[in-house]
């Protein structure tokens, strides 16, 4: 900053000034039409948003200096914001000609990631919270409270909880900036490592101050749980106020408690394995943009906070399927429901801007168009036969405000300009003065068109022409030729080459009463749009209640638009176990050919699901989540049946193939993972596990799948779905009662390997290792050996365990037939897949070998040196390219035999 204040211009006094009041962010600072930055500040700008840095000379020296345009500032504030800056907006707050010196500038916005309101800079529809967090120690276990608002919309809710569960709905609502109470600043910035961290002044954070902010907020209705709610809410709506310049944010008016225990617990890993949001892959898909069949960014918010927190309450799911069972049935009514709702604008957003003060002429149009919307939608839910209990109390809740709408549809004219001090914005007829004097400047103006006309006549100058310029204003222009013929009531105002301009004193008057009716008349709108605003303002909360029934409605109305397309059934809720027939995964199968699969937990709760890669396990899994996720955010799902039970949390330790970093850390964390798993689940969680001991030795890794599989069964009992390589895990179905298994094949043909994607019972018929192999086009002498090798060693196991399991027929297999157990064999059927014709995906992978290679008459002595490096290798730990090259040494040594036979 600017060493020597004595020195200063009084404007840079100024600027320096906003700047120490303002010191955690960038000041722009309103100098006319740019905001401009000095000093460092000015490297800053000139580097971040790539705009020139310029010298300021003034009569004290020299300083760098760099700005924006004030009409194009979003996109430079938002580079700002971007590259971790917070920006303050000090605007001139009085207009340049009443200042008699400087002109007074105040910080009006300071624009940070949790508190932006304007369109220009939020990203569609999506909530941007800001968040507060507190804790509060008593005795062992502290509380930490948190509290979230959307200063766009007025949203504000909280909670409290252990550090866990506050930790987990911090990443549920991935809040753009967290603000933490003195007692957490070491640690915030790692709370949510994608959010800004702040620290605010820590008075806002003590309770007595949090207390009675909070009052002017809550509704006395409003109770919070503990200190740690009542810190953190009157901190967050502390700071929110700060960054809005200051004033009561009077649209934040429904401060809403909630158990973050009220809904499925889903953790970071469980959104993104379950690509709920978003995607793992290039595609792009996730289970959001698949349902969003939305017309609404209010139903877009909504689908997405009730995808984010499932409820677990199975009425409140119930009621919600209820609806959608009437809309589903009815589809006149469901299309004209959604296409009314298209009509429907972001309701909370523009209460939010008028409340601020921030609305213009269009803004109020908008709330109007929306508005008119509502009599449509009572009338078409009217139509409607159905006995849901919340479509009724929606209906009831339908508040057109027919008082707000006519008050704007009468005040503001159909098409408005977006500024809205130039006049033009309210309609004739809704304010006398107004019109009076929009009379008076009209009919000065009717007055001037007509003076060409009588002039003429007047002088006789044919030729005679009135016009106007900004900077001389009216004129009668005669030609040069024609001068003699002026009368002496015209004065001369201007010369031009060929001609010369004059005025009349009656032109004059005109001219000053046409000009000064016009500044009025603008002024005025101004006064009388300010006041319409403002009375629209004091109706918020019944705004903000209708916004509410509008987005659930348009929800309700998409999950019944898609029940319809895409053959969704409704799923019931209360069963033992979870029982899925013919199920889909709602992704997936958008754009692919899919094979459906069931699931039957009655059978036990642990499900070990072996198959190779690529034939269809992490999709069946994911499917089986989903399907839980949808229900119990009130959809039907993918399925034929679907028999549900409700899932307190949904657990995923997926992926470790795909896991970029190797070794040692993957396995740490995969653990750390798994730790947390069984630790925390409950016998009614679901559970996904994939690959779990893939990270460390075969021998290890073995052990530690196995084990978890005990502990689940033993300890937790919940519904678990583990797929694993370990082929020798499926012999546990024999010991326990609640595993059993489940297999997916693959088959190969001259044209390579063909995947059914269909899950059938009992264990695949061989380990994996073989079966790669096989898929890989190892001869088949090589691979039957294999087999029977593996398949001895289980039998010498199993028979170690436990003489009376050692049931050979269950891994005997014959040339790739899977043979299934024979209590399997009946319930086969009916539990799994509705059979469909299947196209199989083909593997993408690199060219298998030629499988008409086949080998003749080998010296054994060569096959068995291959079968026995085929039986060192790790295949956990080897890579597809490293496979294929040792599959093309093995081959060259099997063709060398042949040869030297
Ligand atoms: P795995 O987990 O066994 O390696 P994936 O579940 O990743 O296999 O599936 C591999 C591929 O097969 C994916 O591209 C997926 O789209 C496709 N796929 C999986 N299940 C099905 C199915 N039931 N019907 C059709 N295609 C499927």
């Amino acid at each position: 900053m600017l060493d020597v204040r004595e020195d200063l211009t009084p404007m840079m006094a100024q600027y320096t000034d906003l700047c120490e009041a303002h010191d955690d962010a960038l000041v722009l600072f309103q100098v006319g039409d740019f905001y401009e930055a000095f000093c460092a500040a000015a490297e800053t700008v000139a580097r971040v948003c790539e705009v020139t840095l310029t010298k300021r000379e003034d009569s004290t020296g020299r300083y760098p200096m760099a700005g924006v345009p004030i009409d194009n500032a979003a996109s430079y504030v938002e580079r700002l914001l971007d590259a971790g800056y917070r920006v303050a907006l000090a605007d001139q707050v009085q207009p340049a000609e009443e200042a008699s010196g400087l002109v007074d500038r105040a910080v009006t916005q300071l624009v940070t990631p949790g508190t932006l309101v304007d369109d220009a800079y939020l990203e569609g529809s999506t909530a941007n919270y800001l968040a507060a967090l507190v804790r509060e120690a008593a005795g062992t276990e502290a509380t930490y409270g948190l509290a979230l608002v959307d200063v766009s919309t007025g949203e504000c809710l909280v909670t409290s909880g252990s550090r866990e569960t506050v930790s987990e709905e911090l990443e549920r609502r991935s809040p753009a900036e967290l603000l933490t109470g003195p007692e957490l600043d070491d640690v915030g910035a790692d709370l949510v490592p994608e959010a800004m961290h702040t620290s605010y002044d820590p008075s806002v954070f003590e309770h007595d101050t949090a207390r009675a902010h909070l009052r002017r907020y809550a509704r006395p209705d409003v109770v919070l749980a503990n200190d740690a709610e009542v810190r953190a809410t009157g901190a967050v709506l502390a700071y929110a106020e700060y960054t809005q310049g200051g004033d009561h944010l009077d649209y934040v008016s429904r401060v809403t408690r909630f158990d973050a225990r009220e809904s499925m617990r889903l953790d970071a890993t469980a959104l993104a394995s379950l690509e709920l949001f978003e995607s793992r892959s290039r595609s792009g898909h996730t289970l959001m943009g698949t349902l969003d069949e939305t017309a609404c960014a209010l139903g877009r918010r909504r689908l997405e906070a009730w995808l984010r927190r499932p409820t677990v309450d199975r009425h409140e799911a119930e009621a919600r399927l209820d609806a959608v069972e009437a809309l589903s049935r009815e589809g006149v009514v469901r299309e004209t429901l959604h296409d009314r709702l298209r009509e429907v604008y972001d309701l909370e957003r523009l209460v939010g801007r008028v409340s601020r003060g921030r609305a213009n002429a269009r803004d109020l149009r908008s709330l109007a168009t929306t508005l008119a919307v509502v009599p449509d939608l009572r009338e078409a839910l009217a139509a409607l036969d159905h006995d849901s209990a919340r479509l009724a109390d929606l209906t009831d809740r339908l508040d057109d405000c027919g008082d707000v709408r006519s008050l704007v549809e009468e005040a503001i004219v159909p098409d408005p300009p977006q500024e809205v001090t130039d006049g033009g914005v309210v309609r004739e007829g809704f304010d006398a003065e107004l019109d009076d004097i929009r009379a008076t400047e009209r009919e000065g103006r009717a007055w001037v068109s007509q003076l060409e006309a009588t002039e003429r006549e007047r002088t006789g100058i044919d030729s005679l022409e009135v016009g106007y310029t900004q900077v001389h204003g009216y004129y009668i222009e005669v030609t040069n030729p024609n001068l003699e013929r002026v009368p002496e009531d015209y004065t001369r105002r201007q010369t031009l080459k060929n001609s010369e301009r004059f005025y009349t004193p009656e032109l004059k008057r005109r001219e000053d009463e046409i000009l000064s009716a016009s500044e009025r008349a603008d002024a005025l709108e101004y006064e009388v749009f300010c006041e319409v605003r403002a009375s629209v303002a004091d109706e918020g909360e019944r705004l903000q209640a209708l916004a509410d029934v509008l987005a659930e409605l348009d929800v309700l109305v998409a999950f019944a638009t898609i029940a319809v397309d895409r053959d969704y059934v409704r799923p019931t809720f209360g069963a033992e176990a979870i029982e899925i027939e013919a199920g889909r995964h709602p992704v997936v199968e958008r754009t692919t050919e899919f094979v459906p699969n069931g699931i039957d937990f009655s059978q036990g709760d642990v499900a070990l699901i072996t198959g190779p890669n690529m034939s269809g396990k992490s999709t069946y899994m994911r499917q089986v989540a989903l399907t839980c996720v949808m229900a119990q955010a009130g959809s039907f799902v993918p399925a034929s049946r679907a028999s549900l039970r409700v899932v307190d949390r949904v657990f995923t330790r997926v992926g470790a193939s795909d896991d970029i970093a190797g070794g040692q850390s993957t396995f740490m964390r995969e653990m750390a993972e798994l730790t947390d798993i069984l630790h925390a689940a409950t016998d009614r969680s679901l559970v996904l596990l994939d690959e779990v001991g893939r990270g460390t030795a075969t021998t290890d890794g073995l052990a530690i799948a196995r084990a978890t599989t005990e502990f689940i069964h033993d300890e937790v009992g919940a519904s678990t779905l583990f797929a694993t390589h370990y082929h020798e895990l499926t012999g546990l179905e024999a010991e326990y009662d609640g595993v059993f298994t489940l297999h997916f094949t693959a088959d190969r043909d001259a044209d390579g390997v063909t995947f059914l994607h269909r899950v059938a019972e009992g264990p695949s018929s061989s380990s994996y290792g073989v079966e790669v192999a096989r898929l890989a086009g190892v001869p088949d002498r090589v691979v039957e050996r294999a087999r029977a090798l593996v398949e001895a060693a289980d039998r010498h196991e199993a028979a170690e365990r436990d003489p009376d399991t050692a049931d050979p027929s269950r891994h005997a297999a014959t040339n790739g037939e899977h043979v299934r157990t024979s209590t399997d064999a009946d319930s086969a059927e009916k539990a799994f897949s509705k059979p469909r014709q299947t196209s199989g995906g083909r593997a993408k992978s690199a060219p298998l070998p030629d499988p008409s290679r086949d080998s003749h008459g080998d010296p054994n002595h060569v096959v068995g040196g291959v079968l026995a490096d085929i039986e060192r290798l790790d295949v956990a730990r080897t890579t597809p390219m490293d496979a294929l090259s040792l599959l093309h040494e093995l081959q060259r040594r099997l063709d060398d035999a042949d040869q030297e036979t």
